[in-house]
């Protein structure tokens, strides 16, 4: 077997029992579809190695290097507010660590990779529609600047698996993340009482993310708000994209401030607060207005689950965690307003024009993205272009557009980091979807290759391409989402 991979494996070495030792499946025949290139030489890895039939055995799990202690890592987790004491990697397995040229650590973990005792009743299996989602959506958020987990690869096993609409080509994705620590992992020992391996988990998680920390007497509590301050900052950037996570379950909500798990998740179109994407999402608890309350809520499980580190006695404890988490309530409304003043081309955040223009949407069915877009038109006198996204222009969005031109103007703003921080092109639903179709019915995977070339320079404009620019007809049919798909 080639060591074309060197892996380190620093949470199976270190973290005795957070764990369990797991092999991936065998498939018939296991076929490297599509490979992240520019992110395996950024690896440091070699791609030509990677893409023949030994790298298809490797990225399915089926045959690893010596180096690797592939592992099934346990986790808990809030699920739509109820715990799941036991969920961990169902369909997944780390296969280990890599340490890129820079130095930078990167788990490479395995989605579908076959059974593993967190299966519970599932398969262990993944296929291929949701696996290139979620290719295709992280690779787009990566080029957007969103903290985000990395698909390397998408593979075919050659097996078919019984889906809800029948069977549907077998697949794993192959995907890189600063680590897979989750709140939810915090969670697991907590609810076991298991203090031993609970402080172990955090001084491994501070060596790996927050390594100033080691050693600090107040270590935990400043933990906790490094986590607050990377979710914060991650939930604002979504926000400012329109970007509806879907299932913000304590288990998918990372300890390094990355987005994971690209289930339900979806960019809304027309801008609607309450937008919900997700089939089982009945109550709308992760529509979008809701990311930021429950980034809090998640964030006082995982101090929940840190208390009796954060200080022996418990009263004193709590109110050190709750500081921290109205801490983190500021912090995200600062990172907000600097994202939509970055949106406006602005310095300095204007509150009141911010929450004005999010007014000013309401119920006008005005598409997020392209409303962004408009504005340097509107900036030069020619409100036309975005008052033609707006279902009945009104006197309150004149006096928006009169009151944006002149706080621009008196700020001196700037046409160029603003280009920068609005995109062209965003994964459409209906884009994604007929890319998917196409890919996993026709085997056809023309239309996700343009889609993804598109996403991945979102800021670029293409001639010819508006078809990606804009949103779905009118009459196109409303688009769900489901989960563990
Ligand atoms: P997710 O919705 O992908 O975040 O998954 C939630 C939990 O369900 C995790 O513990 C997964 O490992 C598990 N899970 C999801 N799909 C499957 C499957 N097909 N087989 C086994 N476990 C699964
Ligand atoms: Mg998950």
């Amino acid at each position: 077997m080639s060591a074309a991979i060197q892996f380190e494996n620093t949470y199976a070495t270190d973290l005795a029992g957070l764990y369990v030792p797991w092999q991936g499946k065998e498939w018939p025949d296991p076929q490297v579809l599509l490979l992240n290139t520019a992110l395996a030489r950024s690896l440091g890895l070699d791609a030509d190695f990677l893409q023949g039939r030994e790298g298809a055995k490797l990225l399915t799990g089926a045959a690893l290097p010596d180096t690797s202690r592939p592992i099934a890592q346990a986790y808990a987790g809030h699920q739509f507010g109820g715990f799941s004491p036991q969920l961990g990697d169902g369909r997944a397995i780390l296969l280990g660590e890599i340490v890129d040229p820079e130095g930078q650590r990167h788990d490479l973990h395995l989605k579908g990779s076959g059974r593993t005792p967190f299966s519970r009743g599932g398969d262990g299996r993944a296929v291929l529609g949701p696996v290139l989602r979620e290719y295709l959506i992280s690779e787009a958020m990566h080029a957007l600047g969103v903290p985000t987990t990395r698909a390397l690869a998408a593979c075919t096993t050659g097996d078919r698996v019984l889906r809800q609409n029948g069977l549907e080509p077998g697949a794993v994705l192959a995907r890189t993340a600063s680590s897979h620590l989750r709140v939810g992992t915090f969670q697991f020992f907590a609810a076991r009482g298991e203090q031993d391996k609970l402080r172990l988990l955090l001084d491994y998680a501070i060596a790996r993310h927050d390594p100033d920390l080691t050693g600090a007497p107040d270590a935990a509590l400043r933990f906790l708000k490094r986590v607050g301050a990377r979710q914060a900052q991650l939930v604002a950037q979504w926000m400012g994209l329109g970007f509806i996570h879907g299932v913000m379950n304590t288990d998918n909500m990372t300890i390094s401030g990355e987005t994971i798990d690209y289930g339900p998740c979806a960019f809304m179109d027309s801008y609607d607060p309450k937008t919900v994407f997700s089939s089982i999402d009945h109550q709308g608890r992760y529509a979008y207005d809701n990311q930021p309350a429950i980034l809090l809520w998640n964030l006082a499980r995982l101090a929940e689950a840190l208390l009796p580190m954060i200080h022996p006695d418990e009263d004193r404890a709590i109110a050190q965690a709750s500081e921290v988490i109205d801490a983190t309530r500021t912090r995200y409304r600062e990172a907000w307003l600097e994202v939509f003043a970055k949106k406006l081309g602005l310095c300095l955040p204007v509150a009141g024009l911010i929450d004005a223009m999010h007014a000013v949407w309401a119920q006008q069915n005005v598409d997020f993205t392209l409303f962004f877009r408009a504005l340097p038109e509107a900036l030069q006198g020619h409100d036309a272009a975005v008052k033609v996204l707006f279902s009945a222009p009104d006197e309150k969005l004149d006096a928006w557009l009169s009151a944006y031109r002149a706080e621009f103007t008196a700020q001196d703003g700037d046409l160029a980091p603003m280009a920068a921080a609005n995109p062209i092109y965003i994964p459409r639903n209906h884009l994604v979807e007929e890319a998917l179709t196409a890919a996993s019915e026709s085997g056809d995977m023309a239309p996700f290759l343009t889609l993804l070339e598109r996403l991945q320079n979102p800021f670029t404009p293409v001639d010819g391409a508006e078809i990606y620019a804009n949103p779905a007809p009118a009459d196109a049919p409303r688009i769900v989402t489901f989960c563990g798909t």
